[in-house]
């Protein structure tokens, strides 16, 4: 039976991989200019930093985590998000005492166990950006700019910021009992799952996507009214920072981002262009996670960009796909050691080149040089080559012109290049 991949896990061929470099090179430049820099964190983690970071009563704790016994009985789990991580690595190597402040970024990819389907996988990657140690709304509202300025370099239309604010440890706790007390009331309205989150987490009925718990949420309390005043104050300078900034956001009050560790500021991204998975980016502040997973109490604010649905927004055309510069088109024993000679070189300078090692017909090598989409053809004969010559095409004019084989380097360099 033929082996294929586990179902949710996808390979990225190469007529595809351009996109995901070109989103990664953008990242990269832009974050950098923004002062982040790279880390790079491990795929397995202990079980633990997730269940206490993300939250024991959260979907991808409950149901979505990869999660085993090595053979020595240690439970691991493959990463379903990078932040914990990220601020384990920021505690367990004291990053802290250099600066307080870390700007880093991160990625990779996630792994969560959820129902496939397009824009929801299994394997997933995420691009994910983190400033751990600063409280102040400034750096709520820098990292949300540098985060709408990635989306609309790589080309992303359409685009909606929304935010909103869930309070912290002071506050919270009584909206979710003011929540608790409103959904009572309705949980006969709710589905099996939400009936246990009405106990364990009523936030989260927010995010599930049965029509009846649409519902019974509909009028529920919002948490932006039962926020404390620090929280309000830092919430409208966070939306005095994006104004000034000038970003337009909508206010959305039912958003609470699946993870437990968010507070205040949680902002998503949606495109229009999408369909029902819109979200291409979430994030938020977190200022318990670091708590949470054992360490100082330090604040913390960051965003996960999701790349299948970035990259299944970006534009079709061709300027993703590395095609060859230049096809070589040898017919005989002779001028296929020349070929070899030529082609080594063109690679050497970084030139893309092919040629057809099975020695065809010059119709088929021909044929094969427009599938690959060649721009240029170098036709190599026989009765050219005793001439010192070669016969160079243009596949996209058809222009032909013959070419002396002494310069031939600098001839294509000069011409490919310039193109
Ligand atoms: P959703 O509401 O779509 O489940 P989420 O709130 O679980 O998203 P986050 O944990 O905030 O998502 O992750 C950030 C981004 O990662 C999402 O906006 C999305 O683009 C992407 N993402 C999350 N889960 C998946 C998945 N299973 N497959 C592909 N992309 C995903
Ligand atoms: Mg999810």
């Amino acid at each position: 039976m033929e082996i294929k991949a586990i179902r949710g896990f996808n390979d990225i061929l190469p007529n595809e991989i351009g996109k995901w470099q070109f989103a990664e090179r953008t990242a990269r430049e832009i974050f950098e200019g923004f002062g982040f820099s790279e880390i790079r964190i491990p795929i397995l983690e202990r079980t633990e930093l997730f269940s206490r970071g993300i939250g024991e009563a959260t979907d991808i704790v409950e149901k979505e985590m990869y999660t085993f016994t090595d053979r020595s009985g240690n439970t691991l789990t493959l990463r379903p998000e990078a932040t914990a991580s990220m601020a384990r690595a920021y505690l367990e190597h004291q990053l802290h005492t250099f600066d307080p402040v870390a700007k880093l970024y991160c990625i990779g990819p996630m792994f969560r166990y959820e129902r496939p389907q397009k824009g929801r996988y299994r394997q997933f990657y995420q691009i994910d950006a983190e400033v751990f140690g600063v409280e102040n709304p400034m750096v709520d509202a820098e990292v949300i700019l540098m985060l709408i300025h990635f989306l609309k370099k790589v080309g992303l239309e359409r685009l909606e910021l929304q935010i909103n604010s869930l309070g912290c440890r002071a506050c919270r706790p009584r909206y979710r009992e003011e929540l608790k007390h409103f959904l009572l009331t309705k949980s006969f309205q709710l589905c099996e799952d939400c009936q246990r989150r009405l106990h364990a987490n009523p936030l989260r009925i927010f995010d599930c996507k049965v029509e009846t718990c649409h519902e019974a949420i509909a009028n529920a309390p919002q948490v932006i009214d039962f926020i404390c005043s620090e929280c309000q104050i830092h919430f409208d300078q966070v939306k005095k920072y994006l104004e000034r900034a000038e970003l337009t956001y909508i206010l959305n009050p039912r958003m609470v981002r699946g993870l437990d560790y968010y507070t205040r500021t949680a902002f998503e991204v949606v495109s229009y262009q999408l369909g029902s998975q819109n979200a291409v980016t979430g994030g938020g502040r977190y200022d318990n996670l670091f708590q949470e997973i054992g360490g100082l109490d330090i604040p913390g604010i960051g965003f996960a960009i999701g790349m299948e649905r970035l990259v299944s927004l970006l534009p079709k055309d061709r300027e993703f796909i590395q095609y060859p510069h230049l096809f070589i088109a040898a017919l005989g024993e002779e001028t296929m050691k020349e070929a070899y000679r030529i082609i080594n070189q063109l690679h050497l300078e970084g030139i893309r080149a092919e040629l057809d090692y099975e020695e065809k017909s010059l119709k088929s090598q021909m044929r094969r040089a427009d599938k690959l989409k060649a721009q240029y053809v170098l036709i190599l004969g026989e009765d050219e080559l005793k001439r010192g010559k070669a016969v160079l095409r243009n596949m996209e004019n058809k222009v032909q012109e013959e070419i002396p084989i002494n310069n031939i380097l600098n001839t294509l360099k000069e011409k490919i290049l310039r193109d």
